[in-house]
């Protein structure tokens, strides 16, 4: 028997908290490479579903594997992060009061702290990869920038850059179109969809417009009450009357 080999599985897995199964039995596969849109209504379990994965909280019972080797139920925050999973989450945390190019710099694989990092010198490799990772995320003519004075959008896509630099493996982006303008969001779609084939990566998403823009037939997953209620292209999950019921019936449907 050949056994594919995902990039990141969960098998089984289920969580509480005081009694709420926040995750139901969970089985989710993710292929190398792939770009992934996870939707679902509030509470469905998309957020801990990251949380499992990044082990900032760890499963009651089941397998969250990534590269088909590593338990992620068993190590640390810190353990998960260094094999490559990195996360942007809803709210921008970047340095506010360094430079869009140092918060690059700060992010580097093998960078030594923000102090070191800061006095360091950067090869020549390093200097074209922070160049590239600003052209790509449009904010090359920012790059001294302090990132506090940078528009909301801009910010997430910093943060983006900032997971690039560290090149992580598996890519976690929870609502990177949350209280971004029609703009912004269309940028950020354009944004994810130029990291396609170079990157895998895991977008939480409720803006169907934005979903559709990304995915262009890729495979969307409906969560719902923990569990995988479908999977499909966007258009597929959104006419599919279980979906409909639980989700895009209501005021998500567009
Ligand atoms: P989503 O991101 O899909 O909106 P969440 O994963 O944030 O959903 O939440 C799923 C459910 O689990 C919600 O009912 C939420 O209140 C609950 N939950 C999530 N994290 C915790 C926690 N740390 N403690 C208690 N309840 C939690
Ligand atoms: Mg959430």
């Amino acid at each position: 028997m050949t056994q594919k080999t995902f990039l990141l599985s969960a098998e089984g897995v289920n969580k509480s908290f005081d009694g709420f199964k926040a995750i139901n039995d969970l089985n989710f596969y993710v292929e190398k490479g792939e770009l992934r849109t996870v939707i679902g209504p509030n509470g469905a379990g998309k957020t801990t579903f990251l949380d499992l994965i990044t082990g900032r909280t760890k499963p009651d019972t089941g397998r969250i594997e990534f590269e088909g080797v590593h338990d992620l139920g068993a190590l640390t925050e810190h353990a998960i992060y260094r094999l490559g999973i990195g996360r942007k989450f809803q709210t921008p945390t970047v340095y506010s009061d360094h430079t869009v190019f140092e918060n690059l710099v700060l992010s580097l694989e093998g960078s030594r702290g923000v102090f070191a990092s800061l006095f360091f010198k950067l090869n020549p490799a390093q200097k074209d990869r922070i160049q590239e990772i600003l052209e790509t995320i449009n904010l090359a003519p920012h790059a001294q920038r302090k990132a506090g004075t940078l528009a909301h959008g801009q910010k997430q896509w910093l943060e983006i850059g900032m997971l690039l630099a560290q090149e992580a493996k598996l890519l976690l982006i929870d609502e990177p179109a949350a209280g971004m303008t029609d703009e912004e969001t269309a940028r950020t779609g354009e944004l994810l969809l130029s990291l396609v084939g170079k990157h895998t990566i895991l977008v939480i998403e409720h803006d169907m417009v934005f979903v559709r823009q990304i995915s262009q037939g890729r495979k969307v997953s409906v969560l719902h009450q923990g569990s995988v209620l479908c999977e499909g292209a966007a258009d597929v999950v959104q006419s599919d009357e279980r979906v409909i019921e639980v989700y895009l019936g209501r005021k998500h449907a567009r």
